[in-house]
């Protein structure tokens, strides 16, 4: 069971789980190497990963384009 949001960099939706130690987690892209921010939690690092999505996917319709022109 997946909820990520799609890589905003590659697209891709084959993310995983990463720990630091015994508490960091953060999610990364299995296809471009992108990672989220660090958290304490499985859940926190989820939702960061999520967050950053959608503020990339904001930054692609309102102004760069670049994401997307890389495809
Ligand atoms: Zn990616």
């Amino acid at each position: 069971m997946s909820d990520y949001k799609p890589c905003p960099f590659c697209g891709s939706s084959d993310m995983k789980l990463y720990g630091h130690g015994q508490d960091w987690k953060f999610v990364t892209c299995s296809d471009c190497g992108a990672d989220g921010p660090e958290e304490l939690s499985a859940d926190d690092a989820k939702a960061g990963w999520n967050r950053r999505a959608d503020d990339a996917n904001r930054d692609d319709k309102d102004s760069r384009g670049s994401i997307r022109s890389s495809v």
